[in-house]
């Protein structure tokens, strides 16, 4: 039989993911992968930008080099990149067929793993590289193993591409606005490794604003060109999409951007504890509408790529809020005031109620049946689906059961949700909220 520690240690590169934990399975000593996003395909606003926020993917197989090192280079040969990995066999073997195994990248303890030598195994950690590897470009890269006798493997590759952000109009920045995870200004610093020059643009929610030295993104040149002439980047992505970060903080982008996050949990309690203040007063429906436009978190549960205020469906009804989701879905909704009337003793839909749903389930037969006209009036060029949301009453003062009854009844496109169920919704957005960290 043949002697695998003759053999050298094979890598195949599987792809970028953008979460990844290695966990136990119970009591055992068996590991496997929670993976979220594992991809071959990276999509930026802008580039430059880092690949430290991604998990790389490798499979093993394991022969007699315990050093390896991945290079990233792009398609015109120059290279961008790499990082060492080692394999360290660990002291207590698991069984006499295979052994755990510890690897480390340039140092770093990542993970154990049970390894069969003659198999294939999965791999994923994190590139802590320094200096940190910066994608200059969109376009096809590709990655190499360099092997102790000098020798190249490509095993593998990935695609740049760039994706276009949403002009920030007003809808783009209530859309925004109502996204928990958004961020409230975006900047980013590019320098020069010989010499001090430096590039550092702006993006924020707040009009044009220039801060410290941060240029408003719009404003900068296409081309970064540094006094000493070794550093010359394309940074029209920079020019044009910086603000697509906004609302779309990619997981964990890191470095050479730095992103101040809109919302903090301490402001989620606070917004809520002045909703239900608001509540508590029995305001007119015009008085809650304009706190939901102040406060457009309270609108978190109906995700928007684009979010508008007592938009004019054609000439024949003004909803309170239309929200267009990512998914391309419609969603129309209809506030009332706290005092509507839910139930009736029995436990059915009260008239003030059942009258709200009639309105709205109207609007959607009017969208329906002027689609293309109701979108363009929009500036919406396409929806999946369209459906409606009515807002009204509050939980207290009914029967605990029919209400859930009432609430869970099946109405087709439209739903029905109550100011508490708003309330209720940003107090389990605040609970799960990581403090921010500095
Ligand atoms: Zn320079």
């Amino acid at each position: 039989m043949e002697n695998v520690d003759q053999q050298p240690t094979e890598v195949a590169f599987i792809g970028f993911a953008e979460r990844a934990q290695g966990i136990q399975e119970a009591a055992t000593p068996f590991m496997k992968w929670n993976i979220i996003g594992l991809k071959q395909t990276l999509l930026s606003f802008i580039c430059p930008f880092s690949l430290a926020s991604l998990k790389w993917a490798i499979a093993l197989r394991f022969g007699a080099e315990r050093n390896l090192r991945l290079t990233i280079k792009a398609d015109d040969g120059e290279t961008i990149g790499s990082v060492g990995l080692a394999l360290v066999a660990s002291p207590q073997d698991l069984s006499e067929s295979a052994t755990t195994t510890h690897a480390t990248t340039d140092g770093t303890y990542v993970r154990s793993m049970f390894v069969d030598p003659l198999a294939w195994t999965v791999f994923l950690f994190d590139a802590n590289a320094e200096p940190q590897m910066l994608i200059p470009r969109p376009g096809h890269y590709s990655i190499w193993k360099l092997s102790a006798n000098g020798s190249e493997t490509n095993i593998g590759s990935f695609n740049v591409l760039l994706l276009n952000a949403i002009p920030l109009d007003a809808s783009r920045v209530a859309a925004i606005r109502s996204d928990p995870t958004a961020a409230k200004s975006v900047r980013i610093e590019l320098g020069c490794k010989k010499c001090s020059s430096k590039l550092r643009a702006l993006a924020s929610l707040e009009k044009k604003t220039e801060e410290e030295g941060y240029v408003w993104h719009e404003d900068i040149p296409d081309n970064f060109d540094c006094a000493c002439g070794s550093t010359h980047l394309d940074v029209r992505s920079i020019k044009h999409n910086l603000h697509g970060l906004l609302g779309h903080p990619i997981s964990g982008m890191s470095s050479p951007v730095s992103i101040s996050p809109l919302y903090e949990q301490s402001m989620l309690l606070e917004v809520r504890r002045l909703f239900v203040q608001l509540l508590d007063r029995n305001p007119p429906e015009e008085a809650i509408q304009n706190f939901i436009q102040d406060n457009l978190i309270l609108l978190h549960q109906f995700p928007a790529e684009k979010l508008f205020f007592k938009p004019t469906i054609l000439t024949f009804f003004k909803a309170d809020f239309a929200v267009l989701t990512p998914q391309k879905e419609l969603i129309l909704i209809e506030i009332e005031n706290t005092k509507t009337r839910l139930m009736n003793k029995s436990g059915d839909a009260a008239q003030p109620l059942s009258h709200s749903i009639d309105q709205v389930r109207n609007w959607l037969h009017v969208v329906d049946e002027h689609r293309v006209a109701a979108l363009i009036a929009l500036g919406i060029d396409k929806v999946s689906s369209i459906r409606g949301v009515v807002i009204a009453g509050r939980d207290h003062s009914y029967d605990r059961e029919h209400l859930r009854r009432l609430k869970g009844f099946d109405r087709g496109r439209v739903t029905f949700l109550t100011f508490d169920d708003m309330a209720a919704s940003l107090a389990s957005l605040a609970d799960r909220f990581r403090p921010q960290r500095a």
